[in-house]
């Protein structure tokens, strides 16, 4: 099979690898679509410690089962299957809690590799985290799946009424995302980001006010805030755009190591909340599959184009150019 290997940052290969053959429990998959994500462009530029160099990458999929393992019994070749690329272990003391999206070994065994003609899921995400694709979805809809769940991991408990107000920063995929999640909600959604290309896409699904950084003054104040960029800076900034006792939700992970600082008066005597936001549990990834199947989500309008698997570098280079929100990639 025919598979792109991460090879140093800026450095992407194909090769000719064996298709694996599935063991008890786990499912072989024919991608027929997988999608870039941030994640992805922050290896290909400097590497991610979640993604291990040189190694397959790519981790938004969906596909035709190809072949199942013993023990199989939600699946069988010719299904179409979508799914996330993680699943919790269910023994860890953050599982006892329910915590699932902190499991200690969430990453362990993690199905990486969607940019490849065929992807090897692990039994516990083929028993957990895995579903049939509805037919009224197309695969790159359904390939959704995995961001969206991180996306509904933290708007799901906030507690978001119709008529709040929301700021999302950054108009990234996971940006856009937190937009169609709240328009859902029936929330008043404002989209602040500094490329003009990606607010018209949010204007176009349906922001009510796009912000342009001049345009956003410390006067605005939200009942939320989504961080969006994962940039230090932002993540300071971005309490001043609250209301006394508002919410800033942390969604965009910066680099290890790296800081912000906040006025101590603001978050004691405004009483904001600042709530960091990491990945999903089996829970939230069953609302973002009823949210794709339902259509009540149209995340069509956030594929840019598509590449064959050996153009995939021209995605990444497109999205580092700053054009484009997220390409599938069809092997
Ligand atoms: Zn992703
Ligand atoms: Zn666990």
């Amino acid at each position: 099979l025919l598979t792109s290997l991460l090879i140093k940052p800026g450095s992407i290969e194909l090769r000719e690898v064996n298709i694996p053959c599935p063991q008890r429990g786990q499912a072989l998959v024919k991608v027929k679509a997988a999608l870039t994500c941030g994640t992805d462009i922050k290896a290909y530029l400097r590497g991610h410690p979640m993604i291990p160099m040189p190694g397959m990458f790519g981790h938004e999929f969906s596909g035709v089962v190809e072949a199942v393992g013993a023990g199989v019994k939600n699946f069988s070749p010719g299904d179409e299957l979508m799914a996330v690329h993680s699943a919790p272990c269910l023994k860890c003391g953050y599982c006892k809690k329910k915590l699932y999206n902190l499991c200690e070994k969430i990453m362990d065994t993690k199905a990486l590799g969607a940019f490849s003609e065929y992807i090897l899921l692990p039994s516990h995400i083929v028993k957990i985290n895995a579903y049939i694709k509805p037919g009224n979805l197309s695969f790159e809809e359904a390939a959704f799946l995995e961001p969206l769940s991180c996306v509904v991991h933290g708007v799901e408990q906030l507690g978001i009424k119709g008529g709040d107000s929301a700021l999302v920063i950054g108009a990234g995929p996971i940006g856009l995302l937190h937009l169609l999640l709240l328009n859902v909600k029936g929330a008043s959604v404002s989209v602040a980001d500094i490329n003009e290309g990606r607010l018209r896409v949010a204007k176009r699904l349906g922001a009510d006010f796009i912000l342009s950084p001049d345009s956003i003054k410390t006067g605005c104040a939200f009942d939320y805030v989504f961080e969006c960029t994962g940039l230090p800076a932002v993540w300071e900034l971005a309490v001043n755009y609250l209301k006394r006792g508002g919410t800033l939700a942390l969604f965009g992970g910066c680099k290890r190591g790296t800081k912000a600082t906040y006025d101590t008066y603001r978050i004691h005597y405004d009483e904001i909340t600042l709530k960091g936001v990491f990945h999903y549990t089996p829970d939230d990834v069953k609302k973002a599959y009823l949210l794709l199947r339902d259509r009540k989500i149209n995340v069509s309008g956030l594929i840019s184009g598509r590449y064959p698997l050996k153009d995939i570098g021209k995605a990444f280079e497109r999205l580092i150019e700053g054009k484009g929100i997220k390409y599938a990639i069809i092997p």
